[in-house]
């Protein structure tokens, strides 16, 4: 077999990885073996890469490479084992910002090279020259976007910026716009390619990056971190295009076009426009609605919680991003486990976006042991509230406000919610009266119904536990050690 033959079987076998990888990852209980997929497509990847490439660059150039993984290694394991859970999504969003970066630099590359060697002595040829062209100014265009626009959604998901929508005057027009002349730019480049241009699309694509996620509320920045993985996909398919890396194109293909999907899927259960999104919140104005507060709050203590959950029938517990700030999901857990043991149905229900990434809540959950079969999703459990004695808020805010089925001019007007305002009493656990990711104020916590219990979430739990045992000493003293204090 020939070492050509042999690298284009490690790129076949490399692709089929990831398609397993994308696969396993779509179930719970597939997904460890989706990640160990993709981790050996990945090795596969580079090693064939690094072979390939030693056959036609200098043994310095290749110690070169293996010194920039080696370091990129350790900068990913450091990282990888330091991050919090909660820092997850803007973490991936640094990461894309990498993929839209090397993209841009993979365009450059390419353009400067056939200006310095001529098309004739590159691998590019004289005849393909006008579409080497075009993929150049394509490839440079997606990973600009993808670049700032990551750079925004990270500055954005930590916290450094607000995360309300930016409204420039005309902004719809400025994004139309930007893309026509990005348009006239390439037909322009292909005919005559010159520096100055290469500058202006570079320039005009970090711009429009910038803008296109500024533009986006708070509330749907999980289908902008979807999406800009998507982006991200497309930009590595086009360096791809410009390396003549089958598997680059194939595994940016597969990266684009399932973080399409995934992006169109989300905007469809929160009831958004796909185009709208991608677009930078194309067509939506200037939200108004206020955050200012609403009226009076009542407060309630620990010790009256538990009696209210001591006398109820059922139980459903909404968590949200304020259960994984405070890592109250055992105390959680245990609270579940002790309201069955005197009887009381108790069920979890999990909006698709509480949190910080898909699934948070549920990882959450199954890591403190609560049973599966408790925990429903939001379409699952929205008929059953007004049936519910107490609804547990724990650290969830924007999921739960009224607002996105009530107020119109609301930011987040529109995105389903969990309905816990129909059950008999409502207890929110936060520490303020502060608004949600989106910004928003909750009309929730001002409702007859609702009654807020001030605090950390971990606090607040182990002391309705503690409130619980004091209940039933006989209870208590049979107990093993449990998960309070933990
Ligand atoms: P929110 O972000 O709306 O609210 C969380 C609440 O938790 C805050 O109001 C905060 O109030 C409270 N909180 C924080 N720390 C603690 C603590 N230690 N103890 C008690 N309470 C605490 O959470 P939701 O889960 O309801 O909504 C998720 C939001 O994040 C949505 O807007 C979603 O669009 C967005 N998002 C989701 C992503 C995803 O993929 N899931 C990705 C990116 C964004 P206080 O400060 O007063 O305590």
């Amino acid at each position: 077999m020939t070492s050509t033959t042999a690298s284009h079987a490690a790129d076949l076998v490399a692709a089929l990885l990831f398609i397993l990888s994308l696969a396993g990852l779509s179930q719970h209980r597939t997904s460890r073996a989706g990640v160990v997929y993709g981790i050996a497509g990945m090795a596969l990847a580079l090693v064939a890469t690094v072979v390939v490439a030693a056959q036609s660059i200098s043994a310095g150039a290749v110690a070169l490479i293996l010194i920039a993984m080696a370091i990129g290694a350790v900068l990913g394991i450091w990282r990888a084992r330091k991050v919090e859970m909660t820092e997850m999504p803007e973490l991936i969003a640094v990461l894309h910002s990498f993929v839209g970066l090397a993209a841009v630099l993979v365009g450059w590359n390419s353009y400067l090279e056939v200006e310095a060697h001529g098309a004739a002595q590159t691998a590019v040829g004289a005849d393909l020259l006008g579409i080497h062209h075009a993929e150049v100014f394509i490839g440079i265009f997606i990973g600009a976007v993808t670049f700032t626009g990551s750079i925004v959604a990270f500055l954005k998901l930590s916290a450094r910026i607000a995360s309300r929508p930016l409204v420039l005057p005309g902004k719809n027009l400025l994004n139309l716009g930007a893309l026509g002349a990005f348009v006239a730019l390439t037909v322009w480049f292909t005919v005559s390619p010159n520096l100055g241009l290469m500058i202006a699309v570079t320039v005009l694509a970090l711009l429009l990056g910038w803008h296109l996620v500024a533009s986006i509320g708070g509330g749907d920045m999980p289908v902008v971190v979807s999406m800009l993985n998507s982006y991200s996909g497309w930009a590595a398919a086009a360096a791809g295009f410009l390396l003549d890396n089958n598997l680059l194109i194939v595994t940016g293909a597969l990266v684009g076009s399932s973080g399409a999907y995934l992006s169109y899927i989300m905007c469809k259960a929160m009831n958004r426009s796909f185009i709208s999104v991608i677009a930078g919140g194309f067509g939506i104005e200037a939200p108004s609605g206020g955050d200012q507060e609403q009226g009076e709050h009542r407060e309630i203590r620990a010790q009256e919680a538990a009696e209210l959950l001591s006398r109820a029938g059922s139980v459903v517990i909404t968590p949200g991003y304020g259960m994984a700030v405070a890592q109250a999901q055992h105390p959680v857990a245990e609270l579940t486990r002790r309201l069955r043991e005197r009887g009381v149905e108790v069920r979890f229900g999990v909006h698709p976006v509480a949190g910080r990434l898909p699934g948070h809540m549920n990882v959450l959950l199954a890591e403190a042991k609560v049973p599966y079969d408790i925990v429903l999703e939001m379409d699952e459990i929205n008929d059953d509230f007004s049936d519910t004695t107490v609804v547990l808020v724990i650290g969830a805010n924007d999921t739960v406000n009224p607002a996105a089925t009530e107020d119109p001019t609301s930011p987040i007007a529109g995105m389903p919610v969990l309905k816990v305002w129909e059950a008999e009493h409502v207890v929110v656990f936060k520490r303020s009266m502060a608004s949600g990711y989106a910004g928003v104020q909750n009309p929730l916590f001002f409702r007859e119904n609702s009654s807020m219990l001030f605090g950390d979430a971990k606090q607040s739990v182990e002391d309705i536990l503690r409130a619980l045992d004091a209940d039933a000493p006989d209870e208590a003293a049979n107990r093993r050690p449990t998960a309070v204090g933990r």
